[in-house]
């Protein structure tokens, strides 16, 4: 046995552990902090709770609020010049993934030239970044331990990734709180969006024991929570497990990589500004069965991992979990292609992009075909 795992979080989880941010802000002695979050934060009162923390800490703060789903270049470039000038010496991002990505990538154009597209890939970033510490307001992306970020690029229309450890935030804070104010849809998309990093990580040709003990364990917890986050948003011990679910499992897929669904859904929001975590949801049962062929014994470990009732007979076991992930999709309400707006004549160029989405290198089914593709793409309309 031979591997490398990596890890390099500094966590602090627990309800109302957001009043820890002074003295973090102190211990990095910061003068001006950019804070970095988008409406949705404001609407809920999180961005007031925290800016009212940050206050105790006694340094000037400079808002950046105007994070979009999907963060683009332009806008990383544009929060970039405005950090820049007013010469800040750290960041705090609050929110789901976009804010917590847009925040890693205006780092990195604080200690690296410009533009921010050239770091695209893994491993491209030269200088260390300035300190940042982020907030999670979701259980989903697992952003804020992870070494990604996921940007868009409007003029190749792609959806790309910077990978780079010295992308992982200085410091977590994890109050599950902050989730408590996430709508039903919205827990529900970000909840898939874990069960996909969780699945999609343990059949990814790049898992080790340990990303794939992580993926399973990550799995068990979000699969037995999210129901009950989603049916009921004030239930604390289901948004308390959403959050631990997530981090163990960025643990596992920072390491692991993910796989075609993820292909998938970066192409969709790249062309059609899909939500992550819907987009994923949305084709992950059919991408689960298609890869079932590839990695029988581990869809059957996965089925198992979720208490779902195996037969023995691996033919039909290896479907069990596409099918399980079929009902959950339908019973949190997760929207399908057409619902989201995408058509049937869209089919043929999504189908193209994806091939060239890197992140298939990783999937356990080699050699996609535009076929498979449109046809998963068909299941799912
Ligand atoms: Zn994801």
């Amino acid at each position: 046995m031979a591997f490398e795992f990596f890890v390099k979080s500094d966590i602090t989880f627990g309800r109302n552990s957001v009043n820890e941010l002074p003295k973090l802000i102190k211990g990095y002695k910061a003068k001006k902090v950019m804070l970095v979050y988008d409406a949705g934060v404001k609407f809920a009162g999180i961005a007031d709770t925290v800016l009212h923390s940050l206050n105790e800490a006694d340094v000037e703060i400079v808002v950046f609020d105007k994070v979009i789903p999907n963060p683009t270049n332009e806008i990383v470039e544009k929060a970039a010049v405005i950090a820049k000038e007013e010469e800040v010496d750290a960041f705090v991002a609050v929110g789901g993934g976009s804010s917590i990505d847009l925040a890693k990538a205006i780092d990195v154009l604080m200690t690296n030239p410009g533009p921010i597209g050239r770091y695209g890939g893994i491993g491209m970033v030269e200088h260390d970044l300035l300190p940042l510490i982020a907030i999670p307001t979701t259980a989903g992306t697992s952003s804020e331990i992870t070494n990604v970020s996921a940007l868009i690029d409007t003029e190749k229309v792609i959806k790309y990734v910077v990978i780079d450890n010295k992308l992982v935030p200085s410091k977590v804070i994890i109050d599950p709180e902050f989730t408590k104010t996430m709508p039903a849809s919205v827990t529900a998309s970000t909840g898939m969006d874990a069960i996909t990093h969780a699945v999609e990580s343990y059949i990814s040709n790049m898992a080790t024991p340990l990303t794939e003990y992580n993926s399973l364990q990550g799995l068990k917890i979000i699969y037995h929570n999210l129901p009950k986050a989603v049916k009921d948003g004030s239930d604390m011990e289901a948004r308390e497990q959403m959050m631990l679910g997530c981090v163990i499992t960025g643990f596992g897929f920072s390491n692991a990589n993910l796989g075609l669904v993820h292909g998938i859904a970066h192409t969709l929001s790249a062309h059609f500004q899909l939500a992550h975590g819907m987009a994923n949801a949305t084709v992950l049962p059919y991408v689960m069965a298609f890869n079932a062929k590839s990695c029988p014994e581990k869809m059957v470990e996965l089925a198992k991992a979720i208490d779902l009732p195996v037969t023995g007979d691996i033919d039909t076991d290896k479907y069990l979990l596409s099918e399980e992930l079929l009902k959950l999709t339908k019973e949190l309400g997760i929207k399908t292609l057409s619902e989201q707006g995408i058509t049937e004549e869209d089919f043929e160029m999504v189908a193209d992009d994806v091939l060239n989405e890197p992140v298939l290198g990783f999937n356990p089914r080699q050699n996609v075909t535009k076929e498979d593709v449109l046809a998963i793409l068909k299941k799912a309309y």
